[in-house]
């Protein structure tokens, strides 16, 4: 018996939606997954979160199509990692958007904010999914964050794993 209602069919944009990203493990998860923090170990440090139900939030992310896994070796023994697939690039809008509804309508700690750098114009405004200096679309490639998680330090985004740049990493290892 299914844990929950399974909106994934439903007629409503909204409600296919709230399937994959209304849970805040799998969205906090994905957070990792954006600033780079892509294997198993490390989002389980990171999050605090139990190693169940952390394979099950990662096993939901790959089947909605917003991960994929990377396997690879460390110390000997089969391990994976997980890379944003296009779909999973494209969740960039969706944390934008439930990080700046947060900042707009709840009370952040010491006053601490979130800020998104754009290398395009090199300003930083609130996260949405336009740069509010130059116009353009926050793109993984071209936006950094500057979070309150990571004080002082500035996260590009653009050294996120993807499914791309997995794929040519795996390209240019082969003999
Ligand atoms: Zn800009």
């Amino acid at each position: 018996m299914p844990l929950r209602t399974s909106w994934a069919k439903d007629a409503c944009p909204i409600a296919r939606g709230a399937d994959v990203f209304g849970d805040p493990w799998a969205v906090l998860v994905l957070r990792e997954v954006f600033i780079g923090n892509n294997r198993f170990d490390g989002i389980r440090t990171q999050l605090g979160i139990a190693e169940s139900v952390l394979s099950n939030r990662l096993r939901r992310l790959v089947e909605a199509g917003i991960l994929c896994l990377e396997p690879y070796i460390s110390g000997g023994r089969p391990r994976n990692k997980y890379c944003l697939t296009s779909a999973g690039v494209d969740a960039l809008s969706v944390l934008h958007a439930i990080a700046g509804w947060a900042q707009r309508n709840t009370a952040a700690p010491e006053g601490k904010l979130m800020r998104v750098i754009c290398s395009l114009c090199g300003t930083d405004s609130a996260p949405g999914f336009l740069c509010a200096s130059c116009g353009e679309q926050f793109e993984l490639s071209t936006t950094s964050w500057d979070h309150p998680n990571a004080p002082g330090r500035v996260i590009s985004l653009g050294k996120a794993e993807t499914i791309e740049n997995a794929e040519a990493s795996r390209f240019s290892a082969a003999p």
